[in-house]
Formats: C-alpha cells, sequence, structure tokens
C-alpha cells in the first residue's frame, strides 16, 4: 500500500467515501465489544479453577509449620509463599512482604506511608511543599491515578526502545530534591510491552538522588507473563542498588492477578529487610494479618515455580492468537501506509498504537460511535493529557478471538478515516 501522504486530495477522497461506507457498515451491525481493561478473558479465569477446591478442610488449612490458616496473624504472610515469591521474583524470602488481593493497593499504601510518615526516618512527604514524580510515559494510568489522588506533581519522561530516557530521569533525580519516585512497569511494560535493558537497570542503581528518600516504584507486575517462546530478560535491580550502595532505594511489586484471578489473587512487596521492617511496622497498625488460606490455595495449586511456570504456559497457550491476530490485522489494514506504529510485545498485556499526531482521540470516538469501546486516548499519560494526542492502548485480552478480529478491524478502520480526514483538513476547500 502507498504512504497516505503521498497520495493526491483526489484520491484521498475518493478512499474517504470507501472508508466511510464500510464504516457505516459496521454501525449497522450493532456492535457491543470492549477492548478498554487489560482483564483476562473467560478462558484464561477457567485455568484456575481447580484452585478453588484445594483448600476445602481443617487438614488442608494447616501451613507447612503447622500454623492454622484459618485464624489471625503472619503480618508478612507464610514462609513457604515468601518462598515462592522470592523464587519468582529473584530476591530472598526476608525481601518478600505478602499482602492482600492487589499490588496496586500495595503500591498506594506505599506512597501514602511515605506522606505521613516519610521514609526510613526523613520528614513525612506531606510536610513538604511539593512532591513530584517522575512517570515514564506512555505508562498505566492507575499509577498517575495514585500521584493525583494524593496531590503529588508527575512530570512525563519518554519511554524509548529499552526504557525510560535515563538521561532526563539522571538530570531530574540528581537535581530536584523534590523528586521522591518513579514509577516503572520494567518487565512487558504497560503500554508498550518493553523490558528494560541491563544498561538502564544499572543506570537507575547508579542514581544519586537529590532526596535521600528517593524511591523507585518497581511495578513487576507482567514478571512471568510471556506471550511468545522468546521471553525478555530483566536484570534483579535489587542486587545492582545494593551493589552501588542503595539497598533502599526499590520497592518492588507483583500479584497473581494475571496469574490466576484479578480482585482474587496475592500481592507481594519485595525490598530491602530495612524498608520491610518499616512497612510492616506500620502495617501492624492496619491490619491482623492477609489472606493466609488465599495464599495456600494458590501454594497448593502452583507446587512450586514449575507448576507456576506450566500454567503460565497455559495463559500464553490463549493469549498468543489474540496478540497474533491484532498485529496480523494491523500490519494488513495498516502496514505501509506510513500513519501508524505499534509494538509487538513478548509478554504482557498490552500492545501501544500510535496514530498521526492529533488523531487518537478521534480515532476512540470513532470506535465508541460503532459500538467498540477502547482505552480512553490520553490515559497513558499523566493528567490524561498526550500531548501529541496520539497514542492509544489496546488490550487484546478480554473479547474472544472472533470479537477481537471484529474490533481490531474497525479499529483500523477508524485510524484510516481519522488520517485521512486530517490529511483532507490541510485543504479545507476539499471537505
Ligand atoms: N500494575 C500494572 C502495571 C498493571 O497493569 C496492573 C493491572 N492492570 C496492576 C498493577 C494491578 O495489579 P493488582 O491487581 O495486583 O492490583
Amino acid at each position: 500500500m502507498t504512504n497516505l501522504s503521498s497520495r493526491s486530495s483526489k484520491e484521498l477522497l475518493m478512499l474517504k467515501e470507501q472508508l466511510a461506507a464500510q464504516y457505516k457498515a459496521y454501525q449497522a451491525q450493532r456492535l457491543n465489544l470492549n477492548m478498554a481493561r487489560g482483564k483476562p478473558g473467560k478462558e484464561q479465569l477457567d485455568l484456575s479453577i481447580p484452585m478453588l477446591t484445594c483448600v476445602d478442610s481443617a487438614e488442608t488449612c494447616k501451613a507447612e509449620d503447622g500454623t492454622d490458616c484459618r485464624n489471625y496473624g503472619g503480618l508478612d504472610g507464610l514462609p513457604e509463599a515468601k518462598r515462592l515469591f522470592a523464587e519468582i521474583l529473584d530476591v530472598q524470602p526476608e525481601n518478600i512482604l505478602v499482602g492482600g488481593n492487589s499490588s496496586l493497593n500495595m503500591m498506594y499504601d506505599t506512597v501514602a506511608r511515605a506522606m505521613l510518615f516519610g521514609v526510613n526516618g526523613s520528614l513525612p512527604w506531606c510536610k513538604l511543599d511539593k512532591i513530584k514524580f517522575l512517570c515514564p510515559v506512555p505508562g498505566y494510568d492507575r499509577h498517575f491515578a495514585v500521584c493525583e489522588s494524593l496531590g503529588i506533581e508527575m512530570i512525563p519522561v519518554e519511554m524509548q526502545e529499552n526504557g525510560p530516557d535515563m538521561a532526563a530521569v539522571k538530570h531530574l533525580v540528581e537535581s530536584d530534591p523534590a523528586v521522591k519516585g518513579i514509577w516503572c512497569v520494567p518487565k512487558y511494560s504497560n503500554p508498550e510491552g518493553k523490558t528494560y535493558s541491563d544498561a538502564v537497570v544499572d543506570a537507575f542503581s547508579s542514581l544519586q538522588p537529590a532526596a535521600v528518600d528517593f524511591r523507585i516504584f518497581w511495578d513487576n507486575a507482567y514478571v512471568i507473563h510471556h506471550i511468545r517462546d522468546m521471553h525478555d530478560h530483566l536484570k534483579n535491580i535489587l542486587d545492582a542498588c545494593a551493589a552501588h550502595n542503595h539497598p533502599d532505594m526499590v520497592y518492588m511489586f507483583a500479584s497473581t492477578s494475571k496469574i490466576t484471578f484479578p480482585g482474587a489473587g496475592v500481592a507481594v512487596l519485595a525490598s530491602s529487610v530495612a524498608n520491610i521492617t518499616e512497612a510492616k511496622q506500620h502495617m501492624s497498625a492496619q491490619t491482623i494479618g492477609p489472606d493466609k488460606l488465599n495464599q495456600l490455595r494458590h501454594l497448593r495449586f502452583f507446587k512450586d515455580l514449575t507448576g507456576l511456570e506450566a500454567h503460565m504456559q497455559k495463559h500464553q497457550a490463549i493469549l498468543a492468537p489474540k496478540f497474533s491476530a491484532v498485529l496480523e490485522i494491523l500490519q494488513k489494514e495498516l502496514g505501509g501506509l506510513g500513519i501508524a506504529n505499534w509494538t509487538e510485545p513478548n509478554g504482557g498485556y498490552f500492545i501501544s498504537f500510535n496514530a498521526p499526531d492529533n488523531c487518537a482521540s478521534r480515532i476512540v470516538e470513532l470506535c465508541r460511535e460503532a459500538g467498540v469501546v477502547t482505552t480512553p486516548a490520553g490515559a497513558t499519560f499523566p493528567y490524561h493529557k498526550d500531548p501529541r494526542d496520539r497514542n492509544i492502548r489496546i488490550a487484546p485480552t478480554m473479547p474472544s478471538l472472533d470479537e477481537l478480529r471484529t474490533a481490531i478491524s474497525l479499529f483500523a478502520l477508524c485510524v484510516k478515516l481519522a488520517a485521512v480526514e486530517k490529511l483532507l483538513a490541510r485543504e479545507p476547500s476539499l471537505v
């Protein structure tokens, strides 16, 4: 296909008519499809149904040391749960605090504790005039929502091929003591599916922050969530920071939300022993302990890391065809037109799509008016403001394969329509 921008106005007008007719045909189908959020599909959820009956008697409620998990206690999780998460995250069990059902909740609480109490003896962040967090963009909207809700100013930093622009990160972190944190999804990032290179991890660990209480919020949500046989590798940042004499600079998070059940999984915080001890001190006023029965269910269901990896292979078998279908349709419909680019991740839950500048909102609107809901334009940027209005997060996991094909075909049509409208708008007499 030839580049759209090299076509004459007459050709573009003809194309617009064809596209508009195809769009009308989609509208007539009265579609009702949702690609808005990265939720697992039903088939994926079905994989974990046997977990629900793993713990079903007084005997099966006992942890390995005989603890009766039906009762209170165990603030930081069962030792065997710590061991399993330590293996997943490549850290030691003493670095692990097993929490409740949501890592986002643990992230929010970690930031909120810093606001209320400070970090390792620093002044509570709420006592300071201004707190700033760096936000690699495009990024995860719920990280941005945590900052917004707690009144933390967000500074966008460009994502590059191998992670955030570390020259910009270094400059901001090392020159401004109000910069207290950065959000990172270091493996199969949300939404681009990129994994930070070793050089980027090294650059993080060798930062010399202006604020002693600067912290990296390392959200490893997709640590074992592969969709291709080729797996990305992520260097261990806790070890790297310890080697650079910053053992306390990172809070790492993960959960089983997209392994078993979102909302009914198990979440973890991994950090230095000092940070874990501090978190536990504050948490002891907040809760008597997490849901140990759910930890047991997960342990009995997976048995060990090998069992967990076998389970993730089943997710991969469901997800790989969905991601392939999206990529195939995008390439077939948009390849060579010179109007868009998109990522092709080896794991995670998303494909990040860049439309022509100032077209994302229009594409989302066109999709919605034809019955397909996508993630809102701007969602992948702090304050919902994509300065180029071009990024859209595609979430292929939830719809069935057939629904997904329909939704992405319509999406590609809307991209073409918006791009043609934009090109024609350069010559107002034609529109
Ligand atoms: N972090 C990232 C990067 C995510 O994409 C998600 C889910 N969309 C979460 C955290 C939420 O995890 P949880 O269910 O453990 O709160």
